[in-house]
């Protein structure tokens, strides 16, 4: 028999990362600037190593050396994490996939599928927003990277300095690298300073610089670097000790809007908490298994529980609106089978809102109907969605502020925030 190539998936990838080594490594797809960024260190790093230690190893203590080359492999090895790692991308919808999604969508009248959902997240409504292009409602927290073209978990920004994404995977190596870089441009700075000083005690400063150039260079591309290392340090602290993303802080989700406080839902309400839970809790694994084999058969690539949504017989259409109770009438275990009820707790009143503003939309907005999560629908959106991964938060408590009936939102006042 012929041995046939097998194809990888990183080989069919539909964003526009770049791999390497068979897919084990991936960049975004310009990492021209990445280049820069390690050529910056590595060879200011040589300078400090090559001039600056010997003399400082011999005049001021051995242990320069050693804590220069502790400081280096610590920054480098944590830009080659974040640079070279998946960042949390969130694989696209396959084609079927994303069919089955459109036409469970559709609204009634011909109207354009509503684009949005609103899920609570401890009792907050976080607002989830259709991908055009991944063809999925997004997780709370992810963003769309339009270099990258991907949806990214717990996105954070891209950064060029890095080339890659920074989002819920390896935010944590781009936090140690920047905090790791400061101490070290401040350590290289000080070290090539002490140098030029010690030569210029006796013989001039011209004259130190002309017996050690290499110092003087080392000492200013630090100094100009420095305050922006140290401000991102600093701007990083913040965000992780308020488990905030630079992404919702630029866009001020969680500030105060017309007097009315809009706490953050994922803090866990003291700052050491924060920052253990973004730094140090456990690790998602990668979702897009980019060294796994490509297969044509498009079933292949979805979970058990979806195919046996897609091959099920479509319901006729005057059932759909009729037997399921409005989540939060009772109990939820009529929606699920097998599974645990609990787990999708916080997707109780799911919202469909209206892509057309409400003040120009002619016809009346009705209350969504209860069809609008049954079963399969809200097992469509969990796969589609994978927002038990995405969500990473403890079993949310019922809204405490919420009536427990309240069939509708009020998506005026949400819409216009
Ligand atoms: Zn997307
Ligand atoms: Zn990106």
């Amino acid at each position: 028999m012929a041995s046939r190539r097998v194809t990888r998936k990183w080989e069919v990838f539909a964003g526009r990362n770049r791999f390497w080594c068979d897919g084990r490594l991936m960049t975004a797809p310009h990492p021209g600037v990445f280049a820069l960024t390690l050529a910056l260190i590595c060879g200011t790093c040589a300078l400090h190593f090559a001039f600056d230690c010997p003399f400082l190893a011999a005049r001021v203590s051995a242990a320069v050396p050693a804590v220069g080359a502790a400081l280096f492999a610590l920054t480098l090895s944590a830009l080659l994490r974040t640079a070279l790692s998946d960042p949390g991308i969130i694989p696209r919808a396959a084609a079927a996939e994303a069919a089955a999604l459109e036409a469970g969508e559709a609204a009634p009248g011909g109207r354009p599928p509503p684009r949005a959902r609103e899920v609570l997240v401890r009792g907050r409504a976080v607002k989830l927003k259709y991908c055009f292009t991944c063809k999925m409602f997004r997780p709370p927290r992810a963003s769309h990277c339009s270099l990258c073209d991907n949806c990214v978990d717990r996105f954070d920004h891209h950064c060029p300095w890095v080339g890659n994404c920074v989002g819920k995977r390896n935010y944590r190596y781009f936090y140690t690298f920047v905090v790791s870089l400061s101490f070290l441009a401040v350590f290289v700075f000080a070290c090539a300073v002490t140098h030029l000083a010690l030569l210029a005690r006796g013989a001039g400063l011209a004259a130190a610089l002309r017996a050690t150039p290499a110092s003087a260079v080392a000492a200013a591309v630090c100094f100009l670097s420095v305050w922006s290392v140290l401000g991102l340090a600093g701007f990083h602290t913040y965000l992780a000790s308020t488990d905030q993303t630079t992404n919702e802080d630029i866009k001020g989700s969680f500030s105060t809007r017309r007097g009315v406080s809009n706490p953050n839902p994922y803090s866990r309400g003291n700052a050491c908490a924060n920052c253990w839970h973004v730094l140090c809790g456990p690790l998602a694994p990668s979702l897009i298994d980019r060294r796994g084999v490509f297969t044509i058969d498009v079933k292949d690539e979805l979970p058990a529980s979806f195919v046996r949504v897609l091959s099920a017989p479509p319901a006729p259409a005057a059932a759909a609106p009729a037997p399921a109770p409005w989540p939060g009438a009772g109990s939820y275990s009529n929606l699920f089978e097998g599974g645990s009820p609990a787990r999708h707790a916080y997707m109780n009143r799911s919202l469909d809102l209206d892509p057309v503003p409400l003040a120009t939309s002619p016809p009346p907005r009705r209350a969504p109907p209860p069809a609008a999560l049954s079963a399969s629908r809200l097992r469509l959106l969990h796969d589609t969605t994978m927002i038990d991964a995405a969500l990473d938060l403890d079993e949310p408590e019922p809204p405490p502020h919420l009536p427990p009936l309240a069939p509708v939102h009020a998506p005026r006042a949400l819409s216009a925030l």
